[in-house]
């Protein structure tokens, strides 16, 4: 019988689906992603989680809850650090240990440690690791492994030509599908999706007419629409280009790290205030929304930050949004329609 292994729709998530996604699957197991976030999953992991936990803190726990009895193990990958320079947020690193002691009747977990402070090959480790756990050989992992950082490199150039993470997921999931040949899939083939891919996709606007934002914040709050009452497609609706930080491919982000003053010890915090100051640089936006997560004890320094960066910039506009399971949509709408007629005034003025 094929193994079934589970995968929260929330957090990590947004970066790393597609990949994980093809690592499991050449393996030969079937993936189940849990359903998009609903209120019924916001309330379960309430019920779940410790009560000072932040918003994706909770909805996590709720994926994770929602999981249970569909599947033999859940991935709950314990992410160290992703770059060498930062390590993530300490509510990642304990995110495991938090679910075991926090969620009944779950099924075992695969927590690969991802430290690749540890050496180049260490993430390969911990998943041959995981390949072990799950019945298959060295070299079978080993395959695996090289397609889904292929499938990942694939992902991440599609969000940086201005994809969503939805849009883009569904891109190659048809590009997978097609490939006569999945044993040597290379970015080439990728690529050569890219440009129609990018026809889909509406993000970018007429840029010189509307009001163009930069909209930064983690991507399991950028992304996740129920918990964000929808905010890009409402900023869209409203008339707004949106740019957020996963549109700005990597390198440039990396360029602009020589502009901090100092490293701050977060790696989503630091990929969010590098896009910004990518935005800055180009002149790309008109304003900044910053979204945060009532109770993150990063974005309480990231956001008096990108505050303090904005009066610098000839003080761009700023606006802050911070969210929890009590936001309304109503609340939200009022801010952004406030937000979005003073820049458009501003904009008519210049
Ligand atoms: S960075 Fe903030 S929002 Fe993200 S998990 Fe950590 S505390 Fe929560």
């Amino acid at each position: 019988m094929t193994i079934r292994v589970g995968i929260p729709r929330s957090l990590a998530y947004y970066s790393f689906y597609p990949q994980w996604k093809t690592y499991l699957e050449e393996l030969g197991t079937e993936v189940v992603l849990s359903p998009p976030t609903t209120k019924d999953i916001v309330d379960q992991g309430i019920r779940d989680t410790v009560t000072d936990a932040c918003i994706p803190i909770k909805v996590f726990h709720g994926h994770v809850a929602a999981l249970i009895g569909q599947v033999d193990y859940i991935l709950i990958p314990r992410l160290v650090s992703i770059d060498g320079e930062a390590t993530l947020c300490p509510k990642f690193l304990g995110l495991s240990d938090m679910i075991k002691a926090s969620v009944a009747d779950i099924p075992p977990l695969l927590t690969p440690r991802l430290d690749i402070r540890d050496g180049r090959f260490a993430p390969l480790r911990a998943w041959l690791d995981v390949a072990k756990i799950l019945g298959a050989g060295r070299r079978k992992g080993l395959l695996a492994y090289r397609r889904a950082i292929q499938v990942g490199q694939y992902y991440e150039a599609l969000l940086a030509n201005h994809m969503l993470p939805n849009e883009a997921m569904s891109v190659i999931e048809k590009w997978w599908a097609s490939l006569q040949d999945k044993s040597s899939p290379s970015l080439a083939d990728a690529r050569s999706g890219i440009a129609s891919a990018q026809a889909s996709t509406e993000m970018l606007g007429d840029s010189s007419k509307q009001v163009r934002l930069g909209v930064v914040g983690y991507p399991y709050m950028l992304y996740d629409e129920f918990v964000n009452c929808s905010l890009l497609a409402n900023l869209k609706r409203l008339g707004a280009t949106v740019l957020t930080p996963e549109m700005v491919p990597a390198p440039s982000r990396k360029a602009q790290a020589k502009k901090q003053p100092k490293y701050l010890f977060w790696y989503y915090s630091n990929q969010v205030i590098r896009a910004t100051y990518h935005f800055f640089q180009e002149k790309m936006i008109d304003g900044l929304i910053h979204v945060t997560a009532f109770g993150c004890g990063p974005d309480a320094m990231v956001d008096k930050l990108l505050e303090l960066d904005c009066r610098k910039q000839n003080r761009l506009p700023y606006l802050s949004l911070c969210l929890d399971e009590h936001t309304g949509v109503a609340g939200v709408m009022t801010r952004l329609e406030a937000f979005i007629d003073m820049l458009v005034r501003r904009k008519g003025d210049s």
